[in-house]
């Protein structure tokens, strides 16, 4: 069977070693280069502990986790998906008034009875793990620790999962598609730039943010809502913290290299990723301002660099990945959280497309819940 495949970020790059392992003849397609844009620019928290709003997301993103610890033991990834744990506590005012959606302790016992591996630490626990954290930032209230979780450095990722790929025998081709090759409802293969046509019995498109201009008619396209981020990375600190840090002003962690990585989602909320990162030297700023309240071990250390993106979202933020309804030989996979969830679609995909073996997990996920006439 042959299979194209669009977009080499994460999510593409997982799908192509699946299905050229499982034995079909992959052309894996990417525009610019493998990992390259939204997967190069991404805090990657591999995580199921932000996901409660909705059981079945969850789920899916707690099986993101198991199958990113598969693909890490099967081609040695201990270097692209370290697991020193995230501590995490929230605004004790925000928790005393209700605003916030889940307490401390709610997210805690939830989790619990959930099965993630997640501890309460009193301040003293927290001072003995972390000792550069300043204690006033969390104060006497205990703090949740997911001492399983981690983060994936995720063009690292692609690229080594692509290089597994190729040594199944698919081939990597650096290209714009310029659309898919769709007619009478059957997905034929791919039109590039140049107007070379690319045969398929399948095509998977993973060009994330960029899904609907790759599907071209307009009547197919998948409702997005894509959403601004900023990540800033510290010049290389020389300080001692290990674990990831989500607390109510940053989220902080180590990012190789003595390196720290920064974001917050209110500042998300004044970016724009249309514009370079240039134009949002006060929010990296603000950020910078907080991490070191946070640690004042980052007094004298400068911001290095900042980038932003834009997130691949679906119009009601969960992932959209199978078909769309009405068309054969295509599939969709766009989503965010796509680092979580990458080797899950790629095992998940590669089992339905090369068997016709449904994933339980992709059940509450497809988009023909955006399509009308079509029960979600
Ligand atoms: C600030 C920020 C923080 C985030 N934090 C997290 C987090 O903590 N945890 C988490 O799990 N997720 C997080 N995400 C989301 C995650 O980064 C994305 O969901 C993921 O990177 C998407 O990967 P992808 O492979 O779908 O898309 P991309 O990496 O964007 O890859 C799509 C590829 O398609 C290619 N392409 C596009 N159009 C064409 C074309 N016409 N022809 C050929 N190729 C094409 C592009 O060149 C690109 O390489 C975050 C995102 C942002 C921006």
């Amino acid at each position: 069977m042959k299979i194209v495949i669009v977009g080499a970020g994460i999510v593409g790059a997982s799908v192509a070693y699946r299905l050229a392992q499982g034995g079909a003849e992959v052309v894996l397609i990417d525009a610019v280069r493998v990992g390259g844009a939204t997967s190069s620019v991404t805090y990657a928290w591999v995580n199921a502990c932000e996901k409660l709003a909705s059981e079945p997301y969850y789920r899916l993103n707690f099986a993101g986790r198991e199958a990113h610890a598969r693909i890490a033991a099967e081609l040695g990834g201990d270097d692209w998906y370290p697991r020193p744990g995230v501590v995490q506590w929230q605004d004790a005012e925000a928790e005393a008034g209700g605003v916030d959606r889940t307490s401390s302790e709610e997210k805690f016992h939830r989790l619990q009875g959930w099965g993630y591996p997640v501890q309460m630490l009193d301040p003293a626990e927290l001072r003995e793990l972390e000792p550069e954290v300043d204690p006033a930032s969390y104060g006497d209230r205990p703090v949740i620790l997911y001492s399983e979780d981690g983060w994936c450095y995720a063009a690292q990722y692609a690229g080594r999962v692509t290089a597994a790929a190729q040594r199944h025998g698919a081939r990597l081709l650096i290209g714009r598609v310029a659309r898919l090759n769709i007619a009478g409802g059957r997905c034929a293969g791919v039109v590039m730039e140049d107007g070379t046509h690319i045969a398929a019995d399948h095509v998977v498109n993973c060009s994330g943010r960029w899904a609907n201009e790759v599907l071209g008619n307009p009547a197919d396209h998948l409702p997005l809502k894509p959403t601004s981020g900023l990540v800033v990375y510290t010049a290389p600190a020389g300080i001692g913290l290990t674990r990831g840090l989500r607390t109510p002003s940053v989220n902080l962690r180590p990012d190789g290299a003595g390196r720290l990585l920064l974001r917050a989602g209110d500042i998300d909320k004044l970016v724009d990723g249309h514009r370079p990162a240039s134009d949002f030297r006060d929010q990296a700023e603000e950020l910078m301002r907080r991490a070191r309240a946070l640690l004042p071990a980052l007094r004298d250390v400068p911001i290095e660099a900042m980038r932003i993106a834009i997130r691949p979202m679906p119009a009601d933020s969960y992932s959209a990945i199978g078909p769309i309804p009405g068309i054969t030989g295509l599939h969709m996979a766009i989503t965010h959280s796509g680092v979580t969830l990458a080797p899950l679609i790629g095992e998940g995909l590669a089992q339905e497309i090369l068997r016709g073996e449904e994933m339980a997990q992709f059940a509450h996920f497809r988009p023909a819940r955006f399509y009308s006439g079509v029960a979600a």
